[in-house]
């Protein structure tokens, strides 16, 4: 036997004096729910009394192939007597029986992904016991029903919709709309029918244990109920749904989950008890105001379920056998803010008037709220400026980057719903999660249109571009999900009456049917539904954000403990870098000439390439620097005053060239319709020149600096081009340009030095000219591991180096940037061989090399500028990596990640190392 403990108790003795063993620093063990309980009990909130057994033991249950550790179950047992000795009742006992909940809770919240079970502990003996004691048999028959249901369900796995069959059945022979209608006998009718429902649909071979006098019988023992309950909790931390959620949301699946067991309180015992779930600010857009529903007369998962409709949280108070406990409830919201110095959600049942606190967590939000919460917070002075600036999820901003309804569109609202989770999203009605998922791999956009969803439908959520249900509020399952996953929602959308069998919705009030495939669009921030495809428009940024980003500008600029870290943008175009300047970039890290060659400008490059007549060439180049001149100009005009660096022309050859595969085509074509030679000739004469040119590797080949050497004439006129550019902007306009060249895939240090010759030799010429001095800096591009290795060497003849982690990701890894991807990262990801995708995330070698070289280009020259400008540039976890590890000085990234870069970079700044 181990002398690990397993089991950690919350809540008060028989005397009221608290026993709690646990606390929300144990999150690890206890799971998020088990150590909160234990820290309301320490702060002195009503909870209802219990244990929680640790997440490792679900591990040790697991890995052991669904087999207790050693000792376990004697602890489990210990717990549950000291439980019954603490609440003064007993399991089972036919005159006062303890009822028990037993609870999942991982320590990330997976809302609704794993199982819970209420009411744990009634039989036909304790059922009889209750209403003795209570005097209620409506609520015991009620609970007890409810107890089968959820019994058969979670932990026998009956198909829950033979248990609601029943009880849709049962209303409608007692003529009513709701559960809570039904009588005293209805209710004592369904656990008889209930039970019957379990003695047909459980194996007795699987269930050996449950075979009393020859055939399967509801248990009846609750010792064990309470086993085969903790049991199928462990088993949900392996289910299928948890395992997508675990997925999708980034959360190891070697956690295990925790088991909670806990006394029941009762929000079903008649018109002063209540059950309800709330956010203690508004999480749809952080607004300070209670925000939540409740149900009078019900228990647990009733409100989330959208069974009844619900009340909102606001109107409690109105409720004279509520009024106290909604008092306390106020109280308790800034009790908890107060704690967590955060929002909070919480879960509660009111028992006859009396308030019990069954949960409570930092509550999920969207980016919108976030922003709100963090910036109210800091008024209210709950939390510093680099508190507000820590909590936001860089990740998370995307969704305020997120598309919104074009306000100059023309559009006719469908219909309304509830604004569940903000942004815009436009696409193909689809009416279940296969549905979705099945449309999504035919490359199709789809909205998954719901009555309301459920855990099982999370594949379809997260395939679909957005989520519409026709029923539940803003906590129903679909407006919760939709927003922690940043999906564009609007539930509750009434006039939606949705066939989902015939795979069409009427809209009520109007004879339009929806049918799968149309298009609609949808709008979460407002809760409107639009038939056909609105246009959508991206967000600027204002107000709250710009508010956060100040502070963490404020944070990532000061000096600290190293230097500042700045961010730059990646932009080939004036309207690229206006777009990044409005976003926050400092600067151009990255100027990517080649795109400045294509489109129409294609075939003046190719010109240049395949033509053997010096006279074509030399024309072809004239016509290059003049548009590049002009594209140069324009952008050193925008970026006055700033860096922009810009790159010597770098990809490999065949993507500026024809395919030859296509050309080979076309003079087959014509040849067939019988075209003169002289037609033929010269696409025959271009077809041998581009064979010509074939590479096996072309990323391994003719590409970077090695173009530069190759074709001598490309970076003489691409540096002229820069040179004048500034010139002219300098002498005409009195400007205050800022180009610097950077030569790409420098492999050796010879490259640099030569090609810094000729770059230097051509801005002089360009100086003496215009009759203007020019200081152009010319830096390295490092991007090959032998670069990295020698960055000492290189350093000396380089004004600065910026790295390209992308492609040195690829020559790291010998892995073929565009083909890992769609060949084997996918594979490699599921097996787990790499934990993230290296080309999104740095993996720790290419970040060892940037750090290396980084250290060893300042060996030689102190002051050496160092940036990134790969795709890890806009990525946080690598942001933070570059600048604490690697010590460079910017990242530079895509205009939209700007922000995000901004901020991951201030988070960065505020765990930077001593140095
Ligand atoms: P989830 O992780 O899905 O939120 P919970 O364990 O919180 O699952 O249980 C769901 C609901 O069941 C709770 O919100 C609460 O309403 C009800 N519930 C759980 N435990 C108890 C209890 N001891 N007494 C009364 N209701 C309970
Ligand atoms: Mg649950
Ligand atoms: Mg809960």
């Amino acid at each position: 036997m181990s002398d690990t403990k397993r089991v950690y108790r919350f809540g008060s003795d028989a005397n009221g004096v608290d026993v709690t063993e646990g606390a929300s620093s144990m999150k690890y063990m206890l799971g998020g729910k088990g150590a909160n309980l234990a820290e309301m009990c320490r702060i002195g909130l009503p909870v209802p009394g219990g244990y929680t057994i640790t997440c490792q033991t679900c591990m040790e249950y697991a890995d052991a192939g669904n087999v207790w550790p050693a000792g376990a179950l004697d602890e489990i047992e210990a717990a549950t007597r000291d439980l019954e000795e603490r609440m003064g009742k007993r399991l089972g006992d036919a005159r006062d029986p303890l009822l028990v909940s037993v609870r999942s809770g991982a320590p990330f919240s997976m809302p609704g992904m794993m199982d819970t079970v209420l009411n744990l502990g009634l039989n036909d003996a304790s059922a009889q016991g209750l209403i003795a004691q209570t005097g209620d048999p409506h609520f015991v028959w009620d609970s007890y029903r409810r107890f089968i249901q959820m019994f058969s369900d979670v932990v026998m796995g009956v198909d829950a919709e033979l248990f609601e069959n029943a009880l849709t059945d049962k209303r409608l022979i007692a003529g009513v709309r709701t559960d809570a209608e039904l009588s005293a006998d209805d209710l004592h009718e369904l656990v008889e029918e209930f039970k019957g429902i379990f003695r047909a649909n459980v194996s007795a071979a699987e269930h050996p244990e449950l075979i009393v006098d020859g055939a399967i019988a509801f248990p009846q023992d609750p010792a064990v109920q309470l086993k085969l309950a903790i049991e199928a909790v462990f088993g949900s931390w392996m289910n299928e749904r948890a395992c997508i959620y675990r997925k999708a949301n980034d959360i190891p699946d070697d956690l295990g989950t925790a088991v909670n067991v806990q006394a029941m309180a009762y929000g079903n015992k008649g018109e002063s008890s209540a059950t309800g779930v709330a956010f203690t600010r508004n999480p749809a857009n952080g607004a300070r105001e209670r925000y939540g529903d409740f149900l009078v007369n019900a228990q647990g998962e009733d409100v989330v379920a959208g069974i009844r409709n619900t009340e909102p949280i606001q109107k409690m108070g109105e409720y004279p056998a509520l009024a106290q406990a909604a008092a306390d409830l106020e109280r308790i919201f800034q009790i908890l803010e107060g704690h967590f110095h955060d929002m909070c959600d919480i879960e509660f049942t009111i028992e006859q008037g009396k308030l019990w606190m069954l949960q409570t967590r930092v509550g999920k939000r969207t980016a919108q709220a976030a922003l709100r919460i963090a910036i109210d917070m800091v008024e209210e002075g709950l939390i510093d400026r680099a508190e507000a600036v820590r909590r936001i999820d860089p990740a998370q901003l995307d969704q305020l980057l997120h598309p919104q309804f074009d306000a100059s569109a023309d559009f006719e609202v469908l219909a309304r719903g509830l604004n569940a989770s903000p942004g815009a999203a436009v696409g193909e009605v689809v009416f279940s999660s296969d549905d979705a998922v099945a449309a999504v791999a035919e490359g199709r956009k789809v909205i998954l249109v719901r009555w309301e969803t459920n855990p099982d439908d999370l594949k379809g959520m997260v395939a679909a571009e957005g989520i519409l249900t026709s029923h539940g509020g803003k906590t129903s399952h679909a407006a919760v999900i939709a927003r922690g996953m940043g999906a564009p929602c609007v539930c509750g959308a009434e006039a939606i009456q949705i066939d989902a069998a015939a795979k069409e919705a009427r809209v009520a009030g109007t004879d339009i049917v929806l049918r799968e495939g149309d298009v609609i669009s949808i709008d979460g921030t407002e809760g409107i539904v639009v038939a056909g495809a609105v246009p959508l428009v991206s967000v600027e940024l204002t107000g709250d954000l710009e508010t956060i980003l100040s502070w963490a500008d404020e944070i990532r600029l000061r000096p600290g403990n190293t230097h500042p870290y700045h961010v730059r943008v990646n932009a080939d175009n004036p309207e690229d870098a206006e777009r990044a300047l409005g976003f926050g970039a400092e600067a151009i890290g990255l100027c990517r000439t080649e795109h400045m060659f294509l489109g129409e400008r294609k075939n003046i490059i190719q010109t240049f390439i395949l033509s053997d007549d010096p006279a074509v060439r030399e024309q072809a180049l004239s016509d290059l620097l003049a548009v590049q001149t002009g594209d140069f100009l324009k952008m050193f005009r925008t970026m006055d005053g700033r860096d922009v660096v810009v790159r010597l022309i770098d990809p490999p050859l065949h993507e500026f060239l024809d395919a030859p595969r296509e050309l080979e085509v076309d003079i087959a074509r014509r040849e067939a319709a019988g075209a003169p030679e002289a037609e033929l000739a010269p696409l025959r004469a271009r077809l041998r020149r581009i064979d010509g040119m074939a590479e096996m590797n072309p990323m391994l080949g003719l590409r970077g600096v090695r173009l530069s050497f190759v074709f001598p004439e490309l970076p003489l006129m691409q540096v002229r081009a820069v040179a004048s550019a500034a010139a002219t902007l300098i002498r005409d306009e009195g400007l205050d340009p800022r180009p610097e060249v950077m030569v790409p895939l420098v492999a050796l240090a010879t490259e640099q030095v030569q090609m810094r010759a000729v770059c230097e030799q051509v801005i002089a010429e360009v100086a003496a000219e215009f009759g203007v001095a020019l200081d152009i800096p010319v830096g390295t591009m490092l991007e090959l591991p032998r670069a990295c290795l020698t960055a000492d060497e290189i350093a000396r003849s380089a004004d600065f180096l910026c790295f390209g982690t992308n492609d040195l990701t690829q020559t790291t890894f010998g892995f073929s940037r565009d083909d890992a991807e769609s060949k084997f990262m996918p594979v490699y990801l599921h097996r787990k061989l790499v934990e993230k995708n290296p080309f999104e995330t740095i993996d720790k070698a290419v970040l060892e090399l940037v750090r290396m070289a980084v250290e060893k280009a300042r060996s030689v020259k102190p002051a050496m500028h160092c940036g990134v400008c790969g795709e890890h540039g806009g990525d946080p976890a690598s942001i933070r990596g570059l600048f604490n590890t690697a010590g460079v000085d910017y990242v530079s990234c895509s205009p939209y990640r700007v922000p995000i870069a901004r901020l991951a970079a201030a988070q960065a700044k505020l765990a930077e190392p001593v140095r």
